[in-house]
């Protein structure tokens, strides 16, 4: 049997930073990826999709975006080949086709079994990522069977539907994205809206991620955060990355001519039924977003940055339609599509270590798993706010890694 001192199960970006800090603390590894390096950005994805955070956030240990559009957003062959081009520079020793079939713990660490045999390790790293599965409602299963229905990991272009109406369930980033991209395909459209966070893509002149950013908003650590499980659970905001710097909001999809409508609470005889009440839904995304460009302000104003910004802006509240569906007939023929953009859950199906809690979710403290040597990365608020993205993952893999030579022994070199 092979034995390693660490194994990194996944080859994202959040298992290559992790490589990257084991290699500078010499700590002998293997990365195992079931598919090929950054398989669900090549696999999982629509062919549209852009990155929404801009090209300057793109960052990784020892890696930027130098190209000549630092305010741009990545196509899916651009994040391609930057992850590429980081496995690459930092060595990485990724054995691709790999899949981890299961992980035992043993008294001196932990049994891998993988597609291509066993391996021992006295340390794990959990980097296999946040979104492995589209989350569906179970009333799914009530849906007509003559209405097709999609996830996310199955849509990648609008000639692929059936002609005829969509009903795009979820109005986070890729439920207004996909929205957006359906409509201007010449299809009518029905958004089916629940809690979202609604964000202008810029404000003051600047995109709202650099004030993010600049703001430390996305650097609050996960132990000062009020409520660590919701802000966890919060959902993608609506932003989309395109060439025009857009925003795409409720408003804007609106004026497109999308169809809004509320959650969908059930199925009942071939009927999709909405919760009512959408003015509520939309005064308390409004409100967030007036707090959070708030306290942009504030800290621009205190931080002696308002004159790098441009001069004071405000956003139209979202428009509540006059009238409401609050039912659908799904057998009448309106709708032929149904894409399911309700969320993502991590797969730990291959995890046979009692971490995982009844809801799915893995027990950690700032990545360090409930079992000793057991490490995780990539997870929303993992560290930080900006954990899952990608430049979030530097900091969290040096001091995930950091704990992890603690454990085995290896003083750091970089000390
Ligand atoms: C729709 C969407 C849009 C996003 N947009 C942005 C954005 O604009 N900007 C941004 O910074 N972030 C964005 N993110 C968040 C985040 O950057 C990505 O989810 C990113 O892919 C996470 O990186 P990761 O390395 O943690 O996981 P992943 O990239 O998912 O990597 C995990 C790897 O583990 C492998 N794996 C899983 N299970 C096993 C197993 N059992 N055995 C072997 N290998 C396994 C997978 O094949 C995969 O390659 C987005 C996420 C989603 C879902």
């Amino acid at each position: 049997m092979e034995r390693f001192t660490t194994v990194v199960v996944g080859a994202g970006h959040a298992g290559l930073a992790a490589s990257h800090f084991l290699t500078e603390r010499s700590i002998d590894h293997v990365v195992l990826e079931r598919g090929e390096v950054a398989n669900s950005w090549r696999r999982e994805r629509w062919d549209s999709f852009r990155l929404l955070t801009p090209n300057w956030q793109s960052r990784l240990p020892g890696l930027r975006y130098e190209g000549p559009d630092p305010d741009g957003y990545m196509t899916m062959g651009e994040v391609t080949g930057f992850i590429e081009r980081f496995a690459a520079l930092s060595r990485a020793p990724v054995r691709t086709g790999t899949g981890v079939t299961s992980v035992r713990r043993v008294d001196d660490g932990y049994h891998v079994t993988t597609s291509g045999g066993e391996i021992h390790c006295r340390t794990l790293v959990i980097a296999s990522g946040a979104c492995n599965r589209p989350v569906v409602p179970p009333f799914h299963e009530a849906v007509p069977s003559s209405v097709e229905q999609l996830t996310p990991f199955d849509y990648r272009e609008p000639g692929q539907l059936a002609d005829g109406g969509v009903l795009v369930v979820g109005a986070s980033a890729t439920g207004v994205q996909l929205a957006a991209e359906l409509r201007r395909s010449g299809r009518p459209v029905i958004l089916s809206v629940g809690e979202h966070v609604r964000l202008p893509r810029t404000f003051r002149g600047r995109d709202v991620l650099w004030w993010m950013d600049a703001s430390g908003v996305w650097d609050q650590r996960y132990d000062e955060v009020d409520d660590l499980q919701r802000a966890r659970r919060l959902p993608s905001p609506q932003l989309v990355g395109t060439p025009e710097r857009a925003t795409l909001d409720l408003n804007a999809l609106t004026a497109m001519g999308v169809e809004l409508v509320g959650r969908w609470a059930a199925v009942r005889d071939g009927r999709a039924l909405f919760s009512g009440g959408l003015r509520n839904v939309f005064s308390l995304a409004d409100l967030k977003m007036e707090r959070l460009l708030g306290t942009f302000e504030e800290w621009a104003r205190e931080a002696g940055r308002d004159g790098e910004v441009g001069p004071p802006e405000s956003f139209a509240p979202t428009r509540v339609p006059t009238k409401t569906r609050l039912q659908l007939d799904l057998r009448g023929g309106e709708v032929r599509t149904i894409v399911w953009a309700t969320g993502f859950r991590p797969d730990y199906a291959w995890l046979d270590v009692p971490v995982v809690d009844e809801k799915g979710r893995l027990r950690h403290d700032g990545g360090v798993v409930d079992s000793p040597g057991l490490y995780a990365l990539g997870l929303p608020v993992l560290r930080r706010r900006r954990s899952t993205f990608i430049h979030g993952i530097e900091d969290d893999a040096r001091e995930v890694i950091d704990h992890l030579a603690g454990f085995v022994g290896v003083r750091s070199n970089i000390e």
